[in-house]
């Protein structure tokens, strides 16, 4: 048996590959940024060719830069940019158009006219999500329709990991996992199955759908690479960072700060249906037993620190927003509400546009800085609110993702949530999880080892309070969204 691990991050704004010792350390990286297509207002698309090239070329730099041979190679993880739907043709594997994103709103029409129908309650139900173009049948049903696709044995649809794991493995492997599968709208969580009455309701009974595996499980395998590697963990990227972390305990989170925020609960075998407009989703799937999880994401959390860089030009670099926050007039009641596009859970306000809040000739780059950093972490406490009103409880969170390196805001959730923040050494939980996944299914490791392979960087407990600014917070939003 192999010594190294590779893994594929596809995400929404680069493919990476990333290499691993037999200790999962972390040995290298790879990464080519993608192209982001925006054809139309609402559009948003990405070149499968590119997507693919880009994904070759991350493994095979790993591989020649550190003279690896196939069989020093355990087995290959894959985690994904979700929802994505991906069309190419059967047989010679070349995609049929461009892959439609998770953020394309083209099918908003589509998913009101469903509503109108009165089938938002049903949906809900059986897949756990809302009614919302952010998934993936409507995005099918919208490529079937647009490039009026009638001979169901000539083309494929799939997610990402789906496509990937098809091209990887030569044509020969049409499979999905159980975290993937629970975002296309087609999936029933009760069963882990797909459902009859909702490949009716949007038009896809005629279509072929991949066989859903579980999260640590024979993939298949690629020549690609000069000889033989197996396939053996996938999940979706927000599910990847929740194995990464080590979640497996009911009542364990994680919340990821990059672009936007996704704070994940893991409820177990509890399927919890929100009341509160979270996500009902699989967590994952290991030796038949299925976790459930409740997730609530915001659109906009580190991009709102990209936003003071690079269009209100405060500093060079976003790790300057803690110097700037630090130095703010602890009196400040300057608030933000970074609705730049829209408002996620558990508001669902797409049409929400952002706001500044309560300036005087006093406020400056500190204030705007420092209420920009509070405003995600108010967001993280609506959601954690929200996890709670549906019975959660929660003692500690796990955070990753670029913003979490910034120390200040890593306290200021600490003390907005009054709860004990803990931050990993390795930030990349999502190729961490997809790696993991990679080692039990390739019986390297079992899942009760991977708890070892944690490793805490800083803890941050919980010191002042911040309620009273956070209910005025509120109290802006709630004008705003009125
Ligand atoms: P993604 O995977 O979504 O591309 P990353 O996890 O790489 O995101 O995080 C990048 C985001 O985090 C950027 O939006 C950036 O503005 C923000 N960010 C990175 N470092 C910091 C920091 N020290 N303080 C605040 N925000 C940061």
């Amino acid at each position: 048996m192999g010594n190294f691990f590779i893994t594929i991050d596809q995400g929404t704004t680069s493919s990476r590959a990333i290499l691993y010792d037999n200790r999962i350390n972390k040995v290298d990286i790879s990464q080519v940024e993608l192209t982001q297509y925006y054809p139309k207002e609402g559009l948003v698309e990405h070149d499968l060719e590119e997507i693919w090239n880009s994904v070759v070329f991350c493994v095979r730099e790993l591989i020649e830069k550190h003279s690896l041979k196939p069989e020093e190679i355990v087995s290959i993880g894959i985690t994904n940019q979700r929802e994505t739907v991906a069309l190419w043709d059967k047989k010679t594997q070349k995609p049929l158009a461009k892959a439609i994103v998770w953020q394309d709103r083209r099918t908003a029409e589509f998913c009101k006219k469903l509503k109108e129908d009165g089938l938002e309650e049903v949906i809900k139900e059986k897949t756990g999500l809302l009614l919302d173009p952010y998934f993936s049948a409507s995005k099918m049903k919208w490529l079937k329709d647009n490039l009026n696709l009638k001979n169901k044995s000539d083309y494929l649809f799939g997610t990402i990991d789906t496509f990937l794991i098809y091209k990887l493995s030569g044509g020969k492997n049409f499979f999905t996992d159980a975290s993937n599968a629970s975002r296309t709208s087609l999936f029933n969580i009760q069963n882990c199955k797909y459902d009859e009455d909702l490949l009716k309701i949007f038009d896809l009974e005629d279509i072929q759908l991949p066989e859903i595996k579980e999260n640590a499980d024979y993939f298949g395998e690629t020549e690609l690479f000069g000889g033989t590697i197996k396939i053996c963990g996938v999940a979706g990227d927000q599910q990847a960072a929740l194995i990464g972390q080590t979640c497996f305990e009911s009542g364990s989170v994680k919340s990821t700060y990059g672009t936007g925020c996704f704070l994940m609960l893991n409820t177990g075998k509890n399927l919890v249906t929100s009341k509160n407009k979270l996500l009902t989703t699989v967590a994952y799937k290991l030796d038949g037993d299925i976790t459930y999880a409740l997730e609530g994401s915001i659109f906009v959390a580190g991009s709102s620190i990209q936003y003071l860089r690079d269009k209100l030009n405060f500093f060079n670099s976003a790790e300057e927003s803690e110097k700037f926050a630090l130095e703010a007039d602890p009196s400040s009641q300057v608030f933000v509400v970074p609705a730049f596009t829209g408002l996620g859970a558990p508001h669902w306000k797409p049409e929400a546009k952002g706001a500044i809040f309560g300036l005087t000739l006093n406020s400056g780059i500190n204030e705007i800085s420092l209420a920009t950093l509070e405003s995600v972490a108010f967001q993280t406490k609506e959601l954690l609110n929200a996890m709670q009103a549906d019975g959660a409880k929660v003692n500690s969170i796990k955070i990753d993702g670029g913003m979490s390196n910034n120390a200040f805001f890593s306290q200021l959730l600490a003390n907005t949530l009054k709860t004990e923040i803990y931050k990993p050494k390795d930030i990349e939980t999502t190729a961490l999880g997809a790696t993991y996944l990679a080692a039990i299914g390739s019986g390297f490791a079992k899942q009760d080892d991977l708890k070892d392979f944690w490793n805490m960087d800083k803890k941050f407990l919980p010191e002042n309070n911040l309620d009273q600014k956070f209910a005025a917070w509120q109290k802006y939003l709630k004008k705003l969204i009125q």
